[in-house]
């Protein structure tokens, strides 16, 4: 299917400022919006369609590549080029449309809206983080490319700063009330001024180094301080390190999320570590030292006389600390007998002779009870 002209979605015509874009897509988004329509496949396409029609023109950069190349100019990374943006992602890319803690349901229903505040959307990240670092916590610096607050008008989006005139629909106040005669009487209701979106100001001149918008693209180095015992999957979130608002709101927050890097030895299991050891039949039987490493260096254990294959060894508090601060993991260590494959024919007699010996005839064994349950928790890998 060929996609439809974003102009012609939003119903706006080429000329049209950033006010009347934010119009048209703030009534196409209330009208199309899945909380009126449930399970409604072809009103989620049209709010979907509006939403990325709104992406594109409300950014001054997207909308002068839509101008001059169409949707050919669209198709690259970072853009929605259709097909990638689901409705999660328009919730917390226009949440602030609506006004009110990124709340986009929020924002409508009550009626009963003050003067609107911005909110930056969140950004995410990725990090990704040793064991090492995991142990002890860590403080990252993350290089962000984010909206921020333009300078030239300190965010408003004025021509120097300071350039408005009081919205005369609603006398500055954001609101506007209206008195309607229904069956029960006269209803007075109070909703965002229309005109001005809830500012209460509207702009005489807008800023040209942003297009009155308030937000440039920009970049920050965040420093992000990530506490010991963190794991794979967990997100932290840094708060009003977001990106910035239109015209001067409250800036998103940022969500960073944690990735554990491989371990060369050891595997993480909550917060124990699991270090599979490989010791020679010799020192199996006659006792050994073995070095194990450990996130703060090697470790000697020592490998007791007549140490059979799959005991556990524990050394304890050497694992990871709790996140919440309720104690640290140990780490065991599982024994291995490492039985090679080629022996010379000298070593080949010195094993035929220990066949025969009686000490070494399994006839008598005691079967450890739970042994196999112990071997499957472990390394069931
Ligand atoms: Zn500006
Ligand atoms: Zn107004």
């Amino acid at each position: 299917m060929a996609k439809r002209d974003y102009y012609e979605v939003l119903g706006v015509s080429k000329s049209a400022s950033p006010e009347e874009i934010k119009k048209a897509y703030r009534k196409l988004a209330l009208k199309y919006h899945p909380d009126k329509n449930p399970d409604d496949k072809e009103t989620e396409e049209k709010f979907k369609e509006a939403a990325e029609a709104y992406d594109v023109l409300s950014s001054p950069e997207k909308k002068q590549r839509y101008d001059q190349f169409g949707h050919a100019g669209m198709g690259g990374a970072g853009n929605f080029g259709g097909a990638g943006m689901s409705m999660e992602d328009i919730f917390s890319q226009f949440g602030d449309l609506f006004g009110g803690g990124g709340g986009f349901f929020g924002g409508f229903g009550g009626g009963q809206q003050r003067q609107q505040v911005n909110r930056g959307s969140n950004l995410r990240l990725k990090v990704e983080l040793t064991l090492e670092e995991i142990a002890k916590g860590v403080e990252k610096k993350l290089k962000v490319k984010k909206y921020t607050a333009c300078n030239s008008c300190h965010g408003n989006g004025e021509k120097n700063g300071n350039s408005h005139t009081t919205c005369s629909e609603c006398n500055g106040t954001g609101q506007v009330t209206r008195i309607q005669n229904t069956l029960l009487g006269r209803m007075q209701t109070t909703s965002s001024c229309p005109v001005c979106n809830g500012q209460g100001k509207v702009i005489k001149e807008r800023c040209p180094d942003c297009n009155g918008e308030g937000i440039v693209r920009g970049e920050e180095v965040i420093s992000v301080k990530i506490p010991a015992g963190v794991y794979e999957g967990l997100q932290l979130s840094v708060s009003g390190k977001g990106n910035a608002a239109r015209r001067g709101g409250i800036n998103g927050d940022l969500l960073v999320l944690i990735k554990e890097k491989e371990h060369p030895d050891l595997m993480r299991d909550g917060n124990d570590l699991l270090y599979n050891l490989f010791i020679s039949i010799p020192d199996a039987i006659l006792g050994a030292s073995a070095e194990i490493p450990t996130l703060d260096g090697k470790v000697k254990v020592s490998i007791e006389k007549g140490t059979q294959s799959g005991k556990i060894l524990r050394l304890r508090k050497k694992g990871l600390p709790n996140i919440e601060g309720y104690g640290v993991g140990d780490l065991l260590i599982k024994v291995n007998v490492f039985i090679p494959k080629d022996i010379s024919s000298e070593e080949e007699k010195i094993m035929e002779k220990l066949e025969k010996s009686p000490n070494f005839d399994t006839a008598h064994v005691e079967r450890e009870k739970g042994f196999f349950q112990k071997v499957k928790s472990f390394f069931s890998e």
